[in-house]
């Protein structure tokens, strides 16, 4: 509940915020001969206090979120009205706590090695359901972090496409912090093509139907490169404050 006038502005600024994100996606969308609404937007939701993520749901439209980390999103569930409401995890996934996520997400974005997928595909046979999830993609070789980089990413399309119990519905991408400007645009393109490559395929378990790129500070950039889905967090609740 919502009860203080801090918390009050607080909100009014989180539906503002929301208001101008799909304006923004829409023009973005149309400026790129797209539909205006042919872009989903996931409001991301790490670090958030129920009542705010309660709030954007109830009160904004809030129809999809993203956590990043199975542990938070398992504590803080019972606290939110889900009703209708997609969930994604966004973060980094450890295979030994797959078995704790299976069946409580609706996808899994952050596919980022063939361990994983199988050890997913292996806890979904289990609970008997078949896992949508995304590869997570990382064209950026010299940085290390998370995601498929480009050589792991072509050579396990295959062996993927073998597992039951998965199925692969896109792929997903973070660009380095460190691209801007014609580079990001770039990098979004590439992400794009890549994308599209993989659709034409139609590799057996693959059901390509979603590019998730874009967050607070590069949405509009990703939805003219062809993003079906953008991941915002910050622009939509403010700053996150880590460690309370
Ligand atoms: C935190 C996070 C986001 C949202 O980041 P903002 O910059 O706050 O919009 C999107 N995607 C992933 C994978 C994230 O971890």
């Amino acid at each position: 509940m919502i009860t203080n006038s801090s918390d009050n502005e607080r909100c009014n600024t989180i539906a503002e915020n929301l208001k101008r994100i799909r304006e923004n996606i829409a023009d973005a969308a149309v400026k790129a001969g797209r539909s205006e609404n042919s872009v989903r937007l996931m409001a991301v939701t790490k670090t958030v206090d129920a009542e705010f993520i309660n709030y954007s749901i109830d009160n904004c439209g809030v129809d999809l979120i993203g956590e990043n980390k199975v542990q938070e999103f398992l504590g803080k569930r019972d606290l939110l009205h889900l009703n209708g409401v997609e969930k994604h995890l966004i973060g980094h996934l450890q295979t030994n706590k797959v078995r704790k996520i299976i069946g409580e997400v609706d996808m899994i974005q952050s596919v980022d090695s063939f361990h994983l997928a199988e050890e997913i595909a292996l806890q979904a046979a289990k609970c008997g359901i078949t896992a949508k999830v995304l590869l997570e993609l990382n064209l950026d070789a010299e940085v290390t972090k998370t995601g498929f980089d480009s050589s792991g990413f072509f050579d396990s399309l295959e062996k993927i496409s073998e597992l039951k119990n998965i199925e692969v519905c896109g792929l997903m991408t973070v660009p380095p912090v460190e691209l801007t400007g014609v580079e990001l645009e770039r990098y979004f393109d590439k992400i794009h093509s890549v994308y599209s490559d993989v659709k034409s395929k139609n590799l057996n378990g693959f059901n390509m139907q979603m590019l998730s790129m874009g967050m607070s500070g590069d949405y509009q950039i990703a939805v003219k490169h062809g993003s079906d889905l953008v991941r915002v967090g910050s622009a939509i609740y403010g700053a996150r404050i880590y460690n309370k």
